[in-house]
């Protein structure tokens, strides 16, 4: 049987939506795709509408508020479909960023799951709150159509102590909850699930080590389907270097940027997070900017790169560690699916651990999921190109009791 779920990502100006057809098997078809911007402010926003086999609907106007929005969305199912009425999605699955300690699975919303999550805006002060806008207006929007959080860092629940556990006082770690969460989830769920699969193993078998490298990075080491480490932590700051954050740093540089520069915490938060990374090094927040300018001389991108390269190595080294035993590597989202490059570099001397990159094969334009390494190698590298809006539908249905 097949069922439709409309999956929400609700950010703090944009909306992102799509209703997904998916059959028993968890397979998913894209029924209609869309994307409203600049929500909120004084200039008129744009909304896309892409629905499958049918002409795309353009509009621009004056999107004041998430919930007039989410009006013009429907306005756009009806005039260029599919018609939701015809549809009838099963129910509404809500991407969410952060579900702290106490959100271990995708959960069924209502005003108490609802209530308690406002209470969590203080660890994800950006992400949560536009999250819970879109929880708001679309249980409005949709009366009697169930609605099902989807948490980023659910898959990471599974996080022994050791792991997860900061080497701080218990007063932080007790009553501010500072702990490693991680990210992602979804991505890292979905693709180590197809990973399993593509090495047609059963998932409670197969240990992977999961790169999620796009404009946030992470790093996830998958043991028998059940997340045991991660690079992210309370925020999705810690880790790999990304496009504008940082990732590790000696939890110092703060404090000692306030005594010679003058810079408050919020200050520093906000370069971090947002003017660090690929553009901090290199100029470019995007890797192919990078690789650019790499190519043509510039050692700050060569730098950048490096830098970048240098960070997935040592993480895949200390993951391998954390497993003991590693079935594949896996790159996935828009670097680890498109660039060869770092795909290649970030590999480069761990031949010792049984994982090398074919050249040949990591060069070839073939799209989807395929291995990169040399046939017979120890530790297969895969690519697996994510797909967090199906997981998204999947978990929603799997939260209402459907097989997906
Ligand atoms: P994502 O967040 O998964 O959409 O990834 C977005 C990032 O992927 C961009 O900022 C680029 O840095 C990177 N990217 C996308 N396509 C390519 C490509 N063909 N080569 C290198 N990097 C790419």
């Amino acid at each position: 049987m097949t069922q439709a779920v409309l999956v929400l990502n609700v950010g703090s100006s944009s909306i992102k939506y799509q209703l997904l057809a998916l059959d028993d098997a968890g397979e998913g078809e894209r029924l209609a795709t869309g994307l409203v911007e600049r929500i909120g402010g004084q200039d008129p926003g744009k909304l896309s509408h892409r629905p499958a086999g049918a002409e795309a609907l353009e509009c621009t106007e004056v999107f004041a508020s998430h919930a007039q929005a989410l009006d013009a969305v429907l306005d756009a199912f009806r005039t260029a479909g599919p018609d939701l009425d015809e549809v009838k999605p099963t129910a509404v699955g809500h991407r969410v960023v952060h579900g702290g300690s106490r959100f271990t699975t995708a959960t069924v919303l209502d005003d108490e799951v609802v209530s308690s999550l406002g209470e969590l805006n203080p660890l994800a002060p950006l992400h949560n709150p536009p999250n819970l806008t879109g929880i708001e207006v679309a249980r409005a929007a949709f009366p009697g159509v169930p609605q099902v959080a989807v948490f980023d860092t659910a898959f990471h629940q599974t996080l022994p102590p050791a792991a997860y556990t900061y080497a701080v006082p218990r007063e932080w770690r007790e009553e501010y909850s500072v702990r490693r969460y991680g990210f992602h989830g979804t991505s890292h769920a979905y693709v180590s699930r197809r990973a399993a699969r593509f090495l047609a193993r059963p998932v409670e078998e197969a240990n992977v080590i999961v790169l999620h490298l796009g404009n946030g990075a992470s790093v996830c080491a998958v043991e028998r389907g059940r997340s045991v480490e991660t690079s992210m932590g309370l925020t999705p700051l810690e880790g790999l270097v990304m496009g504008t954050r940082s990732g590790d740093l000696d939890p110092a540089v703060p404090a000692y940027l306030q005594r010679v520069a003058g810079l408050d915490a919020d200050a520093v938060d906000r370069v971090l997070n947002r003017s660090s990374g690929l553009l901090g090094l290199a100029g470019s927040n995007d890797l192919r900017d990078v690789n650019r300018d790499a190519e043509a001389g510039d050692e700050d991108a060569r730098l950048a790169h490096a830098v970048y390269c240098h960070r997935i190595r040592k993480y895949v080294g200390a993951y391998y560690a954390v497993l003991g035993r590693v079935d594949a590597v896996v790159f996935t989202a828009g670097v680890g699916e498109n660039d060869a490059r770092t795909r290649a570099l970030s590999m480069q001397g761990l031949e010792g651990l049984g994982i090398e990159v074919d050249p040949v094969r990591n060069a070839s334009a073939e799209r989807g999921e395929r291995s990169v390494s040399a046939p017979g190698t120890r530790v297969p590298v895969l690519v697996i190109p994510t797909d967090e809006e199906i997981e998204i539908a999947r978990q929603t249905l799997g939260a209402l009791g459907h097989a997906a």
